[in-house]
């Protein structure tokens, strides 16, 4: 991975016979937003400027009048440029030292920069710059969740201004709440998800909650979902006064295990809540058809699926009701809270839009008892930008996945994540399974390496001190149990890189490597 080369670019320029127009555009032109404007001009014949390096700032450099020389290099690779026309902008990413000279006579060079001035930016000495730099190249942190790439032009292009755009255009129309952004997202996200409609709310939990609340489920009633799964799942039945039954999950996938549901179902039984834990779709067919005919309904969490279909069909049109979120760490994420109900039923969403609205349809009369659980049209004009990348950021998930899939087979002690042939996941979640005990071991490894890791999850439903009073089955959940022990995901993002991916399956391996000669140590006694 090296460092982002510095680069010449063309300035637009309108010749007219009053005179000539230059334009450079923040974004469009230099890929970043500008701060600050100076500029050198009066310059001592032979004289010489520069000599210090920034660490983040962005520069763009333009000789207005006359000509100079820039050297650029860090520590391993040279640059020069002589600027001679207005046209020519040189645009100078961080961490490159340098050296303006050869300055003409009656020579003006603008600058335009990144951000304010700040003395703790600037490196003005060469050995510091050089260690700083060597540093920098060796420790190749791959971050679990690299976040901060998707307002980075560098990363996204032209996304990083979109969405500035997106967030002051809907501040500047004055529609706070509801109105035309929310509408379109929901349009344009149920085609994604092939339902009738769509109904924008605040949040994955109130997504859930709401399809309950509409089905009128409530004290006495039972609804089945998986033992591991996020939190959410649960809560959402203990909101609405339900009781949540757990069943456990299918070894390989932690995936609800479809055959153990029909056991858990009794005359109180009033829906089933599958998850597609991880991006990974449920076997839809053979739950649909146990509800079905048991009279249940079925609720998808559909948190982690964005995008992702069974049978190929999308998630989000598999059940009666599907809930979603847009939690920003997400496959289509908010900057901020967001979620959405998609079902297969207009007068559903019509029900559901209602009760999230405060139970009001007409201003000031509340036929339900509601929620305040709107979509905020910000977020929506947000979601709308990044629901346009969302294919080709799935796809990418697909190939890292791949990648993975490949490098890290046959690794004794590790298990890669399986595939039903039925399913196109999406990713959410890139999650091994490590041989009993040596889980925590991987993970510190990891992180001394500077890789990023997290854990989906660590404690299963039944173990969670919240529902401490509640009475799970005798037989407990043994796979979830075993899954939340053994489960550790690792770094895989549209935005990582084949290369650092590559990284950490380079560095997955020499732990097991290690470990290998460590237990063939024969054991005396
Ligand atoms: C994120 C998530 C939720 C909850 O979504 P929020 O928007 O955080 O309320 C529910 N279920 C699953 C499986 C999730 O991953």
């Amino acid at each position: 991975m090296s460092r982002e080369p510095p680069r010449l670019q063309l300035v637009r320029t309108i010749c007219r016979p009053e005179g000539t127009l230059g334009v450079v555009e923040a974004f469009r032109d230099l890929g970043f937003d500008f701060e600050r404007f100076y500029f050198i001009t009066d310059i001592p014949e032979g004289a010489s400027r520069g000599a210090h390096a920034h660490k983040t700032l962005r520069q763009c450099i333009i000789c207005l009048s006359g000509s100079v020389t820039v050297d650029l290099c860090d520590s391993e690779q040279k640059f020069s440029f002589q600027l001679s026309s207005f046209e020519q902008a040189l645009i100078v990413p961080p961490g490159y030292w340098r050296d303006l000279r050869d300055f003409s006579t009656h020579c003006t060079v603008g600058v335009l920069a990144s951000k304010p001035y700040d003395e703790s930016d600037y490196i003005r000495d060469f050995e510091t710059f050089l260690h700083w730099d060597r540093r920098k190249q060796e420790t190749r942190e791959v971050s679990y969740l690299p976040i901060k790439r998707y307002t980075d032009s560098r990363y996204v292009g032209r996304l990083a201004s979109d969405l500035s755009e997106s967030v002051r255009e809907t501040l500047k129309s004055g529609q706070y709440i509801g109105g035309p952004e929310v509408s379109a997202f929901e349009t344009e996200f149920a085609a994604l998800c092939g339902a009738e409609q769509a109904v924008g709310v605040a949040n994955g939990l109130e997504a859930l909650q709401l399809c309950l609340m509409d089905a009128g489920i409530g004290c006495g009633d039972e609804v089945i979902l998986p033992a591991h799964t996020f939190v959410a799942t649960a809560l959402a039945v203990t909101q609405v006064g339900a009781e949540p039954v757990l069943v456990d999950v299918e070894q390989d996938t932690g995936l609800i295990d479809v055959s153990q549901v029909a056991a858990a179902i009794t005359p109180r039984t009033r829906a089933i809540i599958p998850v597609h834990l991880y991006g990974h779709p449920v076997d839809m067919d053979p739950l649909t058809a146990l509800a079905k005919s048991h009279n249940i309904l079925v609720i998808e969490d559909a948190a982690q699926s964005h995008g992702a279909a069974y049978k190929g069909r999308p998630c989000g049109s598999l059940s009666e009701a599907a809930a979603f979120s847009f939690y920003p760490t997400k496959n289509l994420g908010a900057a901020g809270d967001g979620g959405a109900v998609t079902t297969t039923t207009v007068s559903r969403a019509e029900r559901i839009r209602t009760l999230a609205n405060y139970g009001s349809r007409v201003r000031y009369e509340h036929e339900k008892l509601g929620l305040n659980s709107r979509l905020d049209p910000i977020q929506a004009s947000i979601l709308r930008r990044k629901l346009t990348e969302l294919g080709g950021w799935n796809e990418r998930r697909r190939a890292l996945a791949n990648r993975y899939q490949r490098g890290l087979g046959g690794i004794e002690g590790l298990v890669t994540p399986v595939v039903r042939p039925w399913a196109e996941p999406v990713w959410h979640v890139y999650a091994v399974q490590v041989q009993e005990g040596r889980r925590e071991a991987l993970q510190d490894y990891l992180r001394e390496h500077d890789i990023g890791t997290n854990i989906h999850y660590p404690i299963p439903i039944h173990r969670q001190p919240c529902f401490s009073n509640k009475r799970w089955r005798a037989e407990g959940f043994p796979i979830a149990d075993q899954f939340c022990s053994q489960t550790l995901s690792l770094p895989l993002d549209p935005l990582h890189s084949d290369d650092e991916i590559d990284r950490v399956i380079d560095v997955v391996r020499n732990y097991f490597r290690a470990g290998r000669s460590e237990r063939a140590t024969p054991n005396v006694g």
